[in-house]
């Protein structure tokens, strides 16, 4: 099962799709901030939120953390580590 079949089991009542992102998504979702990351891990968020934001429309940062978390970043793939939850609101149907 891959991210995108993960969130849409996770699709809650609301209409919303959550994702478990790592603290770099969740940064550079919140902040436009990409500074403190290395460039490969800079591409792999971007490209994770351009996909997220290009299938889910408007992606916003919740921020509730989950904590650790022994699965890959939903949007960037990365290593397992601590997770915050974004929140993906214009989903096509
Ligand atoms: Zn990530």
């Amino acid at each position: 099962m891959n991210a995108i079949d993960a969130a849409i089991v996770a699709k809650g009542p609301d209409d919303a799709y959550e994702f478990e992102v790592c603290g770099s998504c969740l940064i550079a979702l919140a902040n436009d901030d990409y500074s403190s990351m290395e460039t490969e891990e800079a591409d792999a968020v971007a490209t994770g939120l351009n996909r997220l934001h290009a299938e889910y429309g408007m992606v916003v940062p919740d921020g509730a953390e989950y904590g650790f978390c022994s699965n890959r970043c939903e949007c960037c793939d990365g290593l397992p580590g601590d997770r915050f939850r974004i929140i993906c609101t214009g989903a096509k149907s």
